[in-house]
Formats: C-alpha cells, structure tokens, sequence
C-alpha cells in the first residue's frame, strides 16, 4: 500500500470538515459530538477529535480515521477515498493501484483458477454440445457464459484431477480444498458455476445438473480454508461499485437469478446462495447500502425466507423493502417471462418490510371471529410498535382505526405500553452483550499499548525491556507498532488506523482498546508500574502452569523441584 502518500493526504485535511459536511457536529470541550452514523441512534455518541484525527462512538465502538469514515460512511474502496481526498487537497494519486497482497492461499487460489479454464475448455469443445444447448434453451447467452465464467465437468472422469496433480498440487490438497475427492474427480456431468470471494477470487464451484438424471439439483464445495460460506456472497465484488451507484443493493436467492438481472443490465445484486442470513453477511451487506430490497422466491420457502431475513435486519435496525413475486416465478423466471423494464417497475414498488408483514399477517384472519379481529389488531400495534418513524406510526394506528372502528386513543395506550416493554427489553439486551469487565491486568496491558500509540519513548521503552504481552493479539499490535515506528520514525493513532487498516483483527482490538477511556500519557515511574502488572501477569500464569505439571507429576523428587521453582519464583515478586 502507498502509505506515505495515504499519510501525505491525511496530514492535509481535518477529520472534523469531512465528518461535519455529513453529519452536524456541535463542539463540546476538546472534542465534537454528533449523532452516530453508523448503528441506530437519536444520541450524540460519536465524538471526533481534532488533535488525534479519529472518531470513537462510545455506544457502537466503531473507530477510526478519516479513511475508514469515508469508506464506511460513503461506501468507498480505499482507493477511492484516497482519490476524492486528493483532489480535495490538491495531492496528485495519479493512476494508484494498490500492490496486490501475497497471502498463504494464492496457491489454492491459483487450483481454482486453473479449473476454471479447464471447465470453461470443456463447455467450448464438441463435448460440451448438450450443455451448451441446456443454457442457450435457458435464454444464458455466450457473453454471459464468458463473464461468468460457466463451464463444464466431464462424465466420471479423472481429468481435472490429473491435470492438478501434474501441475506440482498434491492429492492431499485437493481433497482438502474440495477440488478432489477419495483422489478423483468430484464433480462429474455437471454445468460448473465459478463461486467468487468478496475480492472476486473463486474459491469454489456450484455444479449444476443439465439433464434429468435423479441426482441433486446443485452440488457444492465443501467448506474449505477458503471457501467460508458464512462469509461469502454470490457477486459482491461486482455489486460494491454498483451498489454505490443505484444507491440500493437488490437481494436474491440464487446466483442463477442475480446472472439473469445482470444479462438485463441490473447488477446491484447478491445472492444469499439459499443459506441463511449470518452475522458476517449482515456486515457485508450494510457495507453495500443503507437501501435494502429484498427480492426472493416468490415460492412458499421463498416467503418464508423473506419474513425471517427481513426480521433480522430490522433488529440490526435496518429496515428493508420487499418485492413479492407471484408465486412461483423466481427473479430469474420473472425476468425471462416479463422483461427488464416490468421488473424495474417492481423494484421501484417495492414495499417497506414492515408493511409487508402486517399485510401477510392478514391473510389468514377470518374477520368474522371477534377475537381474530382483535388478535390481528394486536399484533399489528406490536409490529408498529417497532418503528422509528412517527409520521409512519400515525398512518398506520389512523387506517387500523378507521378500518376497525376502534378509538384512536385505545391504540395509541396500547402502543406506548408496548414500546415501554421493547425499550425495556433492548436494555436487557444490551446489559447481556456488554463483555465482561477487564481486569486489571487486561487494562494494564492496553493501557500501556495505548501509550505506544501515543507516544515514542514508550515504544522504546517496551522494547528496551523486553515486556511480552500474554495473548496473541496483543503481541502481534505491539509488534506492529514497533515496525510502523521504526519505518516511519514517528506515530499516531489516525495513520497507524491506515496502515492496518487491512488487517481485521488488529483493526478489531484497536477498536477496542480505543472505546475505552485510557490515559495518553504518563512518566516513567508510572509506566513501570504497568511494566510491573504485566510480569506479576506471567508470573501468576508460570506458577499454574507449574502447579498443573506438579500434579500430574508421580516422581517425588521431580515435584520436590517443581515446588521450588514455583518458591522461587514466588520469591522474585516483592
Ligand atoms: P435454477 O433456476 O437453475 O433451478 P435457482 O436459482 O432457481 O436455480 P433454487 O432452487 O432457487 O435455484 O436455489 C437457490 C440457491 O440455493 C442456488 O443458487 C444454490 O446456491 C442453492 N441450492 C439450491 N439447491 C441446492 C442443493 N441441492 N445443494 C446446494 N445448494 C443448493
Ligand atoms: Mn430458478
């Protein structure tokens, strides 16, 4: 990464500009203050400070500078927002592109890659005729096969396998990235969809069948060091860019239905790849956009789906909007049936989720009952209840009103108790998610990381004494402290942000380390007694693993040492 021109441009613009052009920012000693972008929120949590260059949110914990507001705020690349601070500042970034990053995996990835030209060969030659002749019925035209980059499996064959295991990759680490499987080929007869990471790597297949034969619609990789499915959507690293461009992100089941939307021109589209929603593709997908539409199968599951996916994003606080297929057409069926522009008109209807679950709630009630009238009403004011919008509540409590012949008023009583209740039990919630109270070593060792962020000679200081820290995250920042310090002759906590800003874990401590309120700076003497905590830390965890050794030790005379070494050690600490 182009880090002293990153650096460079930082140094000329002010955090607190860029965050108060999106947000109102109101002074309040050394800081400012203003509302969180970033999680649902009427309070100022978020403060920026000018003389660090960082913003903190002490309800969300999200952190960092000016880079990672912009690129989480106005879902930019880095390499965007580098380009649209340096024009602002008048920095030329002339044509960057960041240096590609060598991982450990580049080996498996380049397998992959190999497949796919292999597959994609396959599907070209005479032998792929029928296969052809499957997605040409399909309306999967030959500049769609080659975006996508579709091919072919052959028939209980070896040839992928062989070709791999010529090509210097092991049996054993073919079987293992799900490429193999018992040494031969998995995935036989079958039309081969490449599975991309979110950088647009492939890391697995979905082979589908193309002629009836019994088997299983679509066979997957197994989940591999690469391929996590938890953290994978079909087409995201098409969708970051044109998500940011039609300021929506269009959600779908299959990849068959976002490659149908791409052939039409519309490509601001993942697909879940029919598992459920996970905690990681949440991320993912509020990096997108803000605008959520959620388009699945308009099949039985397909609703089902749309309930629970769209009720889970609403308790993320992000509501959603919901197009309803008829039933069974999915987007792919729909787009094939009715063309581009019908599907556009539906996009552009699409309903607030909430609307659509109390619509669904309808459909079974039989409004001659009195006590079904009253339970839909109920569960209606609940749903309500669950909104932000005033504006949208009134709505909703004037039509049921109306519609039912029930007061305004008996409504409203009924709403405000029920909000009560959920405001009670969003506290719980958050009691429950708060982790557990450091200690005080845990503090001692941040704490004292902190300083390094913030100091110089205390990094020199860390080194000169040779202080090791006890879990790996906190060795592995230190580390990166100490090299960023001696690259770059100086720090701070808005450019070390930079310069770690791809490695998740540290990004993640950082964070962490960050939201708490922690002391700048400090003298030597006062440093020592955090020294001091560090090593009473060590020392405690020697004595039990000592004392573990000692117990399981039969040899009188070998625990007879091990006691006096813990003694000793015991000793040592006064
Ligand atoms: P097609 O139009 O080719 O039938 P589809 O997109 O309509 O495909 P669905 O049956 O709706 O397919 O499934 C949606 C997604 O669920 C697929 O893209 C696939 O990722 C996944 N899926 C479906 N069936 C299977 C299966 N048997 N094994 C693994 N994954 C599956
Ligand atoms: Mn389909």
């Amino acid at each position: 990464m182009n880090h002293d021109l990153a650096n460079n441009i930082r140094s000329k613009v002010d955090i607190v500009d860029i965050i108060g052009e999106r947000i109102p920012l109101t002074a309040q000693g050394k800081n400012f203050f203003g509302v969180c972008p970033f999680h649902n929120d009427t309070n100022p949590s978020m403060s920026v400070s000018r003389e660090k260059q960082i913003y903190t949110c002490f309800s969300c914990h999200a952190t960092g500078n000016v880079f990672t507001f912009l690129m989480n705020y106005e879902h930019m690349e880095f390499k965007e927002v580098l380009k649209y601070l340096g024009n602002r500042v008048g920095v030329d970034v002339g044509n960057i592109s960041l240096s590609k990053k060598t991982t450990k995996y580049d080996h498996l990835y380049k397998a992959y890659q190999l497949s796919v030209k292999y597959f994609q060969n396959n599907l070209n030659s005479n032998i792929g005729k029928d296969a052809k002749k499957y997605l040409q019925n399909r309306k999967i035209e030959e500049e769609t096969i080659k975006e996508f980059e579709i091919g072919l499996s052959l028939d209980k064959k070896d040839d992928l396998t062989k070709l791999l295991t010529s090509k210097d990759y092991d049996l054993v680490t073919l079987n293992r990235i799900g490429l193999s499987s018992d040494n031969h080929d998995i995935y036989n007869d079958r039309i081969m969809f490449p599975l991309y990471d979110i950088s647009g790597k492939v890391v697995g297949f979905s082979g589908r069948i193309y002629k009836e034969n019994g088997q299983n619609k679509y066979v997957n990789t197994k989940e591999t060091e690469i391929f996590k499915k938890r953290e994978l959507l079909y087409h995201y690293h098409i969708a970051k860019e044109e998500c940011r461009k039609e300021k929506s992100v269009i959600i779908m089941e299959g990849f068959m239905d976002v490659i149908r939307a791409s052939t039409v021109g519309i490509k601001n589209t993942i697909a879940l790849m029919g598992t459920a929603l996970t905690k990681e593709q949440i991320n993912l997908i509020k990096r997108l956009s803000n605008n959520i539409i959620l388009c699945l199968d308009g099949d039985d599951p397909g609703q089902h789906a749309t309930l629970s996916i769209g009720n889970t994003l609403l308790e993320q606080g992000m509501e959603t909007k919901v197009i309803v297929l008829p039933n069974p057409e999915d987007p792919d069926s729909y787009i094939l049936k009715n063309g581009k522009e019908r599907f556009l008109g539906l996009i552009n209807s699409a309903i607030n989720f909430s609307d659509y679950k109390m619509q669904k709630m309808r459909e079974n009630v039989d409004f001659r009952s009195d006590e079904e009238k009253a339970k839909y009403i109920n569960e209606v004011v609940a749903e309500t209840a669950k909104l932000e919008d005033p504006i949208r509540i009134e709505v909703v409590l004037k039509r049921l009103a109306k519609e039912f012949d029930i007061s305004y008023n008996t409504l409203e009583l009924r709403l405000n108790s029920l909000k009560k209740d959920n405001q009670k039990q969003k506290k719980v919630i958050v009691k429950t998610e708060k982790k557990p109270r450091k200690d005080k070593y845990q503090k001692a060792f941040e704490q004292i990381l902190f300083f390094m962020l913030n100091n110089d000679w205390i990094i020199t200081q860390v080194e000169q004494e040779h202080l090791i820290f006890p879990e790996e995250i906190m060795r592995t920042t230190c580390n990166e402290i100490i090299y960023y310090y001696k690259t770059y002759g100086n720090i701070n906590v808005a450019d070390f942000y930079t310069y770690v800003q791809e490695k998740e874990n540290i990004l993640l401590f950082l964070n962490n380390i960050l939201a708490e309120n922690y002391n700048e700076t400090t003298d030597k003497e006062e440093l020592f007694l955090y020294f001091k905590v560090v090593r009473e830390y060590s020392m405690k965890q020697e004595i039990k693993r000592l004392t573990n050794l000692m117990k399981k030790e039969i040899d009188p005379l070998e625990q007879a040492k091990i006691v006096e070494r813990i003694r000793k050690l015991r000793l040592g600490d006064s």
